[in-house]
């Protein structure tokens, strides 16, 4: 990644954060040749592109070619659709709730269906000429979460008239297990969602299919249906965690460093007294807390990389170093004993996420996964996009 273009504003200089675009579209490259032959790579891009902002990812996504996007609610597919011409579809993965399908179907947006009374009101409130608008319908294929009953899908092959009338354009269902390849519920599933799509492609022809998520796209052929829907890995989660990551990093977060001090006597860091500093270490107090989503789970467990030097002509080095004490709101401590004098003349920032260390990494010292580390991180740093 080359930082050189990102301007030093007010917001920056109170931490960093950036997003190496040319890395996501990689990643956008790397899932699609996985996929077999005839199935589409979308992009889920919930929860502002998994805190990474849609303003920029999704027309980059949009220019690798990705046609087939995913949003969680209204409101976000409201703040995506004017960011996509008109070939490229949004899907509701949260569907739509009773009252505003009509605004649903205005914006042009696709919502996932999981009840017969959700398809009939979809039809009620959005069928011109006897056909409503695109709709998803979703079945629960054993993760227990949003989608249709196998038992209330069964009956609803029973009713072609309002499958037909409420033009379901997309049928799919979730993995619970992906990322665990050997877990047995995986072929359950496909098993499953595979039965139910040649049942319901005799009533609508027509359908597409969507089964896999970022780790599902890894399981195989077999997974991969019409369209895949990964989110994670294109944001540089590993969605192969048992195996080294296929995924370029995408963001890094670098955060100043308010003050470096050495400790005189043996000491303890940070509220609550929870780990103690010996005599004569040096301390780096870093500007980002856990309102900045550096998690207060980490504290004490989490690394980052001291940043030295750059200002010169020589290239800057990284120094790991592990935190001390607490994660408090808005800061937190370093213990940089390991850096020499000069090196610690010249620290800069501390990153607390670049290509070594990873929001997998951070996610684990944080006793999380990667998606809550992307999720959470915060709003009151700059943003560089690259
Ligand atoms: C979030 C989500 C995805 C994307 O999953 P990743 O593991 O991030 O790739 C796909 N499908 C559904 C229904 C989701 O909720």
């Amino acid at each position: 990644m080359d930082e050189s273009d990102c301007q030093v504003t007010r917001e920056a200089s109170e931490g960093l954060l950036i997003i190496d675009c040319a890395a996501l579209v990689h990643n956008y490259r790397v899932l699609r040749r996985r996929l077999r032959a005839g199935s589409r790579c979308g992009a889920v891009v919930k929860a502002d592109a998994y805190g990474l902002g849609v303003a920029r990812v999704v027309p980059a996504l949009y220019a690798a070619g990705c046609r087939d996007f995913f949003v969680a609610t209204l409101a976000e597919g409201e703040a995506v659709r004017p960011l996509l011409p008109e070939d490229a579809r949004i899907v509701l993965l949260t569907g739509v709730r009773p009252g505003f399908e009509h605004a649903c179907a205005e914006s042009g947006l696709v919502p996932v269906l999981v009840t017969t009374a959700q398809l009939q009101s979809w039809v009620e409130a959005t069928a011109r000429d006897g056909v409503a608008a695109p709709c998803a319908l979703k079945l629960d294929s054993g993760m227990t979460r949003l989608g249709m009953e196998p038992a209330e899908f069964r009956q609803l092959l029973q009713q072609p008239s309002l499958l037909q009338s409420a033009n379901v354009q997309l049928f799919l269902s979730h993995l619970a297990c992906a990322d665990d390849p050997h877990h047995l519920q995986n072929s359950q599933q496909l098993q499953r969602f595979s039965d139910a799509c040649v049942a319901l492609r005799k009533v609508c022809p027509q359908v597409e299919t969507s089964f896999a998520n970022s780790s599902g796209i890894y399981l195989g052929e077999p997974y991969h249906f019409d369209v895949a829907r990964p989110g994670a890995a294109l944001y540089g989660v590993n969605p192969t965690p048992d195996q080294p990551n296929p995924m370029r990093a995408v963001v890094r977060l670098r955060l100043p460093v308010l003050q470096v001090r050495q400790v005189e006597r043996d000491c303890a860091v940070g509220y609550g007294a929870t780990q103690q500093a010996r005599a004569g270490s040096w301390l780096a107090v870093v500007r980002g807390g856990y309102a900045d989503g550096v998690l207060r789970t980490q504290s004490g467990r989490g690394r980052g990389a001291a940043v030295i030097g750059g200002a010169t002509s020589e290239p800057e080095q990284r120094v790991v170093v592990p935190m001390i004490g607490r994660v408090s709101m808005d800061s937190c401590v370093f213990d940089i004993s390991a850096l020499s004098e000069q090196q610690r003349g010249r620290l800069q920032a501390i990153e607390l996420l670049n290509d070594e260390l990873t929001v997998d990494h951070m996610g684990a010292a944080a006793g999380t996964i990667g998606y809550e580390i992307l999720t959470s991180l915060g709003h009151r740093y700059g943003r560089c996009y690259l």
